[in-house]
């Protein structure tokens, strides 16, 4: 029997979103092109045997506490998390760092070794900011996005809110400088912004510092990002959905304006009584499944100017036989167990002025860093006593010699560099404490997964063009789009890239208010 609805994806957002509708009772097939699930949640041996890599995604800040996890009992399915005591901290050129703690009194004290002043602003934002993010901001991102109107006309009626919209008109930049006075201050809290994707001297994301300034949790799914989609796959089938591996969809068939099913690439076709969702970016959903010839043509101009032009990573996976030793630690010994470490070798305004230079396709040549130890907090991803690292240094895709192709040229010298900047921080990371190393460049990343595409990490810049109601396009953020009974539920629509799930709960609440299914959920 055909399924009611088609899944195309098993990323963490399309598992979801058929999690979601498999428990309404309509029957849910996913169809996954690899032979496992979970897209860019990908944890894998990429080195040596226990040694398990997390390709892309390493820690899940939303997931533990969203409504996804609750919603979908995530937890009876085996998914757990582990929140490291110190899950952040920048390290500086001179060797001083901030760490950071959950307490704000703790974090004050941290960021007067800097500035008393900044120490006392810190404070002051969490009293006046802290409740209001929770409570107002944080919820938006598990609702379809509110017109710009509707929602400005809401955060005009707080002194908080009114603030946000000032704040919306900055860049993230700029509204550092005008909070704090300390330069590492600055740096510590930029990088929290950058790391997501969000470009520094971007007007009308300053607002953003704002979220980043006051949250700071790093969980880590125990085993593995791939084990959250191995519970949300355990979701779908708890409530009789179907998860497909090795069927690539080629071709949304349509039946008029109407989505009826999928064309796989080995010829074979499934239909689906009532909606074909897509986990895919716009361009090859619509450009590609549908074909442009379907669309109207002012929506295929929207998919077209669908951009991914933000910063990419070059990342190595690496096997380690030590964790890294800080020479940080010597001043603050939190620096050796925090589960991520940042660092930037300049100023804040250099850091503007290195991003600058990545988008016109040159690598920098300071360190970007952030490296991420997941085996200090969950054992079970090495071998006992062994570690995993993953170093992430930000990096252009189209390089400006060679295009991504220069890549091939420049990935194993690039590599040494980057490791070389690290050592200047971590003495003890030396060639024979590192037993093996996976090189990822930004074209690797695309290969292995082209929702990817530019090898940005979060599915289409996060750019306020991009952002919230404007997600993927200006008219189409409700994850409907203009050929019935087809939906989009991944990283390109509201709430965008990262690994929170939203879109895949978003969409299915929309679609179960169209087709008038019973959402448990609310
Ligand atoms: C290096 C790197 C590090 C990252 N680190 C983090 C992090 O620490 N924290 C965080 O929150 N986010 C992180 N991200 C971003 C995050 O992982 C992604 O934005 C998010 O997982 C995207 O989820 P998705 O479900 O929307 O899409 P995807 O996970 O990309 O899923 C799409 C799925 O569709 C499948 N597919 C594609 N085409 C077809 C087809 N034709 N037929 C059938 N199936 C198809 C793919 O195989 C894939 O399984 C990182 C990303 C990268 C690249």
């Amino acid at each position: 029997m055909d399924p009611d609805f088609i899944v195309i994806g098993a990323g963490h957002n399309g598992l979801a979103c058929a999690a979601y509708l498999a428990r309404t009772g309509a029957s849910v097939l996913v169809l996954e092109r690899n032979r496992r699930v979970g897209g860019a949640c990908h944890t894998e041996e990429v080195t040596l045997p226990g040694f398990k890599h997390n390709i892309c995604s390493v820690v899940h800040t939303h997931i533990p506490s969203s409504p996804v996890y609750r919603d979908l009992e995530l937890e009876r399915h085996g998914v757990r998390y582990v929140y490291p005591e110190h899950p952040r901290g920048t390290i500086f050129p001179d060797h001083r760092s901030i760490v950071m703690y959950r307490e704000p009194e703790r974090m004050a004290t941290e960021l007067g070794k800097f500035s008393a002043r900044d120490a006392k602003t810190y404070k002051e934002l969490v009293a006046d900011y802290g409740e209001f993010i929770e409570s107002t901001i944080h919820p938006l991102m598990y609702s379809p996005p509110l017109p710009p109107s509707v929602q400005s006309a809401e955060l005009e009626k707080s002194e908080e809110g009114n603030t946000l919209l000032q704040w919306q008109m900055s860049t993230p930049a700029q509204l550092l400088n005008e909070l704090f006075d300390s330069d590492e201050v600055k740096v510590h809290f930029l990088t929290r912004v950058t790391v997501l994707g969000f470009a520094p001297d971007q007007f009308g994301l300053g607002w953003i510092c704002l979220l980043r300034i006051l949250t700071g949790e790093a969980p880590i799914c125990v085993g593995g990002s791939q084990q959250l989609a191995e519970g949300l796959r355990r979701a779908v089938e708890a409530h009789g959905g179907k998860v497909r591996m090795g069927a690539a969809v080629k071709r949304i068939r349509l039946r008029g304006n109407r989505a009826v099913g999928v064309e796989l690439a080995d010829g074979q076709t499934v239909d689906a009584t009532k909606a074909v969702i897509t986990n895919i970016e716009p361009k090859k959903s619509f450009l590609h499944m549908v074909g442009e010839e379907h669309l109207p043509d002012s929506f295929v101009r929207r998919v077209r100017n669908y951009h991914a032009r933000g910063r990419s990573l070059l990342v190595l996976h690496l096997a380690l036989s030590e964790p890294p030793q800080y020479r940080a630690a010597a001043g603050n010994p939190p620096v050796n167990t925090t589960f991520s470490q940042e660092m930037f070798g300049g100023d804040m305004m250099e850091q503007v002025r290195a991003y600058q230079e990545i988008a016109m396709g040159r690598p920098p040549q300071k360190e970007m860093l952030q490296i991420c130890m997941p085996t200090l907090h969950d054992p079970s991803q090495a071998p006992a006593g062994k570690h995993t690292a993953v170093v992430w240094q930000y990096a252009p895709y189209r390089l400006e010699t060679g295009g991504p192709e220069g890549w091939g040229v420049l990935r194993e010298d690039y590599a040494a560099r980057v490791l070389g900047l690290w050592r200047s921080y971590a003495p003890n990371m030396t060639q024979d404490k590192i037993l093996a190393m996976k090189i990822q460049d930004p074209t690797d990343t695309e290969r292995n997964n082209d929702n990817l595409i530019n090898g940005v990490d979060v599915v289409g810049d996060l750019s306020p063009d991009q952002l919230g109601y404007f997600r993927p396009f200006a008219g189409w953020s409700h994850y409907r789009s203009p050929v019935e009974g087809l939906y989009m539920c991944g990283g390109s629509c509201h709430p965008g890239g990262g690994v929170h799930a939203g879109a895949g709960h978003n969409a299915a609440g929309v679609i179960a208010g169209d087709f008038g299914l019973n959402k448990w959920w609310d």
